[in-house]
């Protein structure tokens, strides 16, 4: 397996300290059809279930997701990235994220017995962050904004590897494991919603997918107070972004819009976004229905309905919404 470049196609080890190509591209995978990262670390993850439920009269498949190991579907790629990164002999990794992403990236590295370095904004608050110490990972607090920390982890990466979740394609390579999940639970559905901050999942599923060999219509969800590829997918201009109740899509310049973009066109999907009077109703209607998640997965499911009710479509199409993370973190 290696990394190649996006644009020019050059080709890169796994096991280097460039997160991305030279000349600015972004990095996939290139792996033989029968390759594939052996799984020998494990905390337990399982097939989530997949139920169907009726949502003011839109039928969805939901994807229980949040019943990973640490709570979220990021899981499924810090399972791949870190059993591939022990396999190749990596030590100590960085990373940025103080949501579901470095919980799940701190938990695999305890396991694997590998040094983790997480770098997080200063006014982080501590209840977010909580999780990712548990599991004994290094915090590092930057003073600033966003920005400040994704410029120190960087400036980190030179020496250590980037277990990068939005940058290394090891973590999609393991996100994409829903799409097959899916396919071996109840075939390829006519359409799949996938929030979208970073394009995580929403890339997981349309490679995992592609790989099958047929795309559902992938239909990207986003908060309104934050939603570039929204804006960029109907060409329109980026207005300000604000603070959202959907912390886990609140993405301003996501690294791989082009790519999001692409796949929901290829897939023939659509983007949707909702508004936060929506999230919190939906937020609620979950847990009256005894499902506790986060507010990004109520806003997925908030996108889902309001796209099936505007858009009649019809009741026997098969409709899959996943529940991205559980409500127990806060
Ligand atoms: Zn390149």
């Amino acid at each position: 397996m290696k990394f190649y470049c996006l644009k020019c196609k050059k080709e890169y080890p796994l096991n280097g300290l460039d997160y991305k190509c030279e000349c600015g591209g972004l990095f996939r995978l290139k792996k033989g059809n029968e390759e594939k990262v052996d799984i020998e670390i494990s905390l337990g993850e399982v097939r989530t279930p997949i139920i169907m439920k009726e949502i003011e009269g839109v039928k969805l498949h939901l994807k229980f997701d949040y019943l990973m190991p640490t709570g979220s579907f990021k899981d499924r790629g810090a399972l791949v990235l870190i059993n591939a990164l022990k396999q190749l002999g990596i030590t100590e990794i960085v990373e940025d994220s103080s949501g579901n992403a470095g919980a799940s990236i701190a938990a695999y590295c305890a396991a694997a017995k590998i040094k983790c370095n997480i770098y997080i904004p200063e006014n982080t608050s501590e209840g977010k962050i909580k999780q990712i110490k548990a599991y004994g990972a290094r915090v590092i607090r930057i003073p600033g904004t966003r920005d400040d920390t994704a410029n120190r982890v960087l400036e980190a990466a030179r020496n250590i590897y980037y277990a990068s979740h939005v940058y290394n394609p090891l973590f999609f390579e393991g996100t994409k494991t829903i799409a097959y999940e899916i396919y071996e639970q109840i075939g390829v559905p006519d359409f799949i919603f996938s929030p979208v901050g970073n394009g995580t999942m929403l890339l997981g599923i349309y490679l995992g997918f592609s790989e099958i060999g047929k795309l559902p219509r992938i239909i990207g969800i986003q908060s309104g107070n934050c939603c570039p590829v929204y804006n960029k997918f109907y060409g329109k201009e980026d207005m300000e972004v604000r603070s959202t109740l959907a912390e886990g899509i609140a993405v301003k310049k996501p690294a791989r819009i082009d790519e999001i973009i692409d796949a929901v066109k290829e897939s023939e999907g659509d983007m949707v976004k909702v508004t936060e009077d929506e999230i919190n109703e939906f937020y609620k209607l979950l847990g009256r229905m005894g499902i506790y998640v986060e507010q990004t997965a109520a806003a997925v499911i908030a996108g889902a309905v309001k796209y099936c009710k505007e858009n009649s479509i019809a009741e026997n199409m098969v409709k899959v919404a996943p529940l991205t993370g559980t409500g127990l973190k806060k």
